[in-house]
């Protein structure tokens, strides 16, 4: 469920239409819908309540300060993967007792600022970082909270980019060497080893990976507890699947009767790294027509989003749905089947502005003659949209946007020129 809809053929996210939203904003543009942020958190706490679980909203997936706040004012807490999206998440206005760290490549500085703030768990994904912490944790007199990060090593499930469970990838220990590593430091004054985590990969748009992954997880607790490690936390990652090409996303109730068993079975707090289910579907990306063309034999949209904006069709082959903000009478309001046959439609090629071929944000689309100045939505843009951005052909970032029922405000101004240059200026010579 989300909160933009066609009203007249026009959209709307909830009760302010797109197009006020490009006029006072400007394109591209991206659009956040807050009851469907909230919508989106509230089903994943409403299906896993009775575990009572620890919800640590993924940073990466969209790190916008007004996002992360919101999401700690409605009780999450925060996965982040890198020093910056501590300080991110902190800033929000989150402590680090809600906050776990993953991330095959912390340093010692990023460790040292995760103690500091006595984040909740690290997620630790190799021996060597494992005794990396636990040197870095007694130079500050402390135990580092560990959660050791297992390659459940299960059959792919999702894009190869994005599969972080099968063998091979760089993710967490391999399922067979968990157990020795853990001996190896059974006692260890600065480390304290007390939950398992996985994370899948992502979208996923099956429970099954999880049944699977939970099945490991239960013989790996057993076994780490004989060893003498008090596991106290499972944390079985994000990685929940959302509508990109049509309504095929399971609902949270889903992933959750595959994982509550396993919680009860090993009496572990479960652990949630949600990112994508949550804000992937809350956000629209908005763009504005500048010129269409037709060319060897194709007819292309060129509009003012591009892939450092939006870099995910040309990275992951990914689909979004794309559609006139204001849809006329000669095509539907809104398509059931974006991949099917549309009457008053025609195959085109959206594309950007940037110089390469791989900047497009759909290929081969079902789309009505668009013209000079029309809007464009490309849905399903929240997650791992602005938070991929670049600067690229020097292009400045997209403005971000949040709707509240019929009111709107700016949550990232659009980068400026001068912003293009700040880094650099002061370093002519
Ligand atoms: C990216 C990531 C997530 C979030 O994944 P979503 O698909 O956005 O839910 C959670 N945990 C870890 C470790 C990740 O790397």
């Amino acid at each position: 469920m989300d909160h933009f809809a066609y009203r007249n053929r026009e959209l709307f996210c909830e009760d302010v239409p797109v197009q006020e939203l490009a006029e006072t904003y400007g394109t591209p543009l991206y659009v956040y819908s807050e009851a469907t942020l909230v919508h989106h958190l509230t089903q994943i706490q409403n299906a896993f309540a009775s575990a009572n679980p620890i919800i640590c909203y993924s940073v990466k997936t969209n790190g916008n300060l007004s996002i992360c706040s919101l999401m700690a004012k409605h009780g999450s807490g925060f996965d982040v993967t890198s020093g910056g999206e501590l300080y991110k998440a902190l800033h929000a206005g989150s402590t680090g007792s809600k906050i776990v760290f993953a991330g095959v490549g912390k340093t010692d500085a990023e460790m040292k600022y995760a103690l500091e703030n006595d984040v909740f768990l690290f997620n630790v994904e190799s021996e060597a970082e494992l005794h990396a912490l636990g040197a870095v944790a007694k130079s500050l007199g402390k135990v580092a909270p560990v959660a050791l990060r297992v390659n459940p090593d299960l059959p792919p499930k999702t894009h190869a980019k994005t599969d972080t469970s099968v063998k091979g990838v760089k993710f967490g220990l391999d399922i067979d060497t968990v157990l020795e590593v853990a001996e190896r430091v059974v006692g260890h004054p600065n480390i304290g080893i007390v939950g398992l985590h996985m994370h899948l990969g992502s979208p996923i748009l099956s429970a099954e990976p999880y049944r699977k992954g939970g099945e490991k997880a239960i013989q790996l607790i057993n076994a780490l507890r004989k060893q003498g490690h008090a596991i106290k936390y499972l944390n079985m990652g994000g990685g929940f699947g959302i509508h990109y090409r049509k309504l095929e996303a399971l609902p949270a109730t889903a992933f959750a009767e595959a994982i509550l068993p396993v919680v009860e079975e090993t009496g572990c707090r479960l652990v949630l790294e949600p990112g994508r289910f949550i804000v992937g579907n809350a956000g629209l990306l908005v763009s504005r027509v500048i010129f269409t063309k037709e060319t060897g034999g194709k007819h292309y949209v060129i509009q003012d989003a591009a892939m450092n904006d939006l870099i995910r069709p040309t990275l992951y082959d990914s689909f979004h749905r794309i559609w006139p903000v204001h849809p006329d009478a000669t095509v539907p309001e809104r398509p059931e089947d974006f991949e099917a046959e549309i009457a008053g439609t025609r195959m085109q090629d959206v594309v950007g502005p940037v110089c390469e071929s791989g900047d497009y944000l759909a290929k081969g689309r079902n789309l009505p003659e668009m013209k000079r100045g029309d809007l464009l939505a490309v849905f399903s843009a929240g997650a791992y949209g602005m938070s991929m951005s670049s600067n690229y052909n020097a292009r400045v970032r997209a403005a971000e946007v949040l709707v509240t029922g019929r009111t709107h405000r700016l949550i990232r101004r659009r980068e400026t020129f001068r912003d293009l240059v700040a880094c650099e200026e002061d370093c002519l010579t």
